[in-house]
């Protein structure tokens, strides 16, 4: 069912006259998609919060010197308003990425709701000052769909689909998720109001795949230090998830900024794993890890409809499970997994 080689969606016509904005061009998912932009010969506009920080743009630069297409960074902030003027001047097609997405925080309102809503609100501000703009791509998220797997139960047929929206997330519960769903309603909204720039949404559920980047501080990095540093070692709980490959989730962004049709929300995952099944496929490769030693107890499924992204994008979806192996081994490269000497 899944390809082995990547890159084998069929291929889409991207128009490479115009300028593409990518917001937190720094970031994790954000590093693939402008490296399929720029492979594909796009100019491509990413925003940084600090352009001179050598360390966290240093991979942006190389893409840029060794692809067709051509890299120009601009520094800009979620929370200063009219910071995406600049760099969006002359681009057809805007790809909102930059939002905070840590398991850690101190303060959920300014750490994570501020800069989701407040940015978001930020940007389409600049987007309906900026009249070459035409497409919008928000990256938002599953979290943006559902607060918790018992709202599986309660969709028609236990499925979620796009026509779902987390209505349980509050400040004290799973504020990140409440971030994603104030944000992307707030896009919804702004999109609704006029009609020269049409909007999509890509909803991913749990990212996986190396970096591109050493020192990455996506929640998709902490999520994996969580699961093998022996946090649950005595039993997983029974967290059903959804999983895609990093390079699916670019993909998936790069045609609905470019389809004509696209337009809507995309659920974007490839298949369904359990903390159990994946510490199952990464022990015979990393046998001295603490990892996850048996399942704890049964809990709701996670059931989610992607086939908008494939029937209407053309995903092909690679299977995630050796996204993850690549990640683990590269986060035991650069020193952020610790591999105990002997079991
Ligand atoms: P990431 O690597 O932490 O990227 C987040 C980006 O947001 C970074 O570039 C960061 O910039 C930027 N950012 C944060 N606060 C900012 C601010 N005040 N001003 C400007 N930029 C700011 O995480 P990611 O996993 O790639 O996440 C990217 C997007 O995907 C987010 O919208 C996230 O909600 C969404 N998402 C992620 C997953 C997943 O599993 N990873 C799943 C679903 C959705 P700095 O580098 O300067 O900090």
């Amino acid at each position: 069912m899944y390809r082995d080689k990547p890159m084998q969606s069929p291929p889409i016509e991207i128009d490479t006259r115009y300028p593409a904005l990518v917001t937190g061009a720094t970031g994790y998912i954000a590093g693939w998609l402008v490296k399929q932009l720029l492979a594909a010969g796009v100019t491509v506009h990413a925003t940084v919060r600090d352009p001179d920080n050598i360390e966290k743009v240093g991979h942006l630069i190389d893409l840029g010197d060794s692809s067709p297409g051509t890299l120009r960074l601009f520094q800009a902030d979620l929370l200063q308003e009219g910071s995406y003027d600049d760099a969006m001047s002359d681009c057809q097609v805007v790809f909102h990425t930059a939002s905070p997405f840590t398991l850690t925080h101190s303060d959920a309102q300014r750490d994570l709701i501020d800069p989701a809503l407040e940015g978001t609100r930020n940007v389409l501000a600049s987007v309906n000052r900026c009249p070459t703009v035409t497409r919008v791509v928000v990256t938002s998220s599953v979290a943006a769909i559902y607060h918790d797997n018992h709202d599986c139960d309660k969709a028609p047929g236990g499925v979620l689909t796009e026509a779902q929206w987390n209505t349980g997330s509050t400040l004290d519960n799973l504020p990140y998720a409440l971030s994603k769903t104030l944000a992307e309603k707030a896009a919804w909204a702004l999109a609704d109001a006029q009609d020269r720039w049409s909007l999509a949404t890509i909803n991913p559920a749990l990212v996986v795949g190396p970096g591109l980047a050493p020192g990455q501080t996506s929640g998709s990095f902490e999520f994996l230090t969580l699961l093998t540093d022996g946090s649950f070692r005595d039993g997983a709980p029974h967290l059903d998830l959804g999983a895609v490959d990093v390079r699916d989730v670019a993909d998936a962004h790069c045609r609905a900024g470019y389809l004509k049709t696209a337009k809507g929300r995309y659920i974007n995952y490839a298949t369904t794993l359990t903390l159990y099944d994946i510490a199952e496929a990464l022990h015979p490769l990393f046998p001295s890890l603490p990892l996850p030693e048996y399942r704890a107890h049964e809990g709701p499924r996670w059931r989610a409809d992607n086939r908008r992204s494939i029937d209407d994008l053309g995903v092909n979806y690679r299977d995630p499970v050796p996204a993850i192996v690549d990640m683990v081994q590269q986060m035991i490269d650069n020193g952020d997994i610790k591999v105990p000497a002997s079991k």
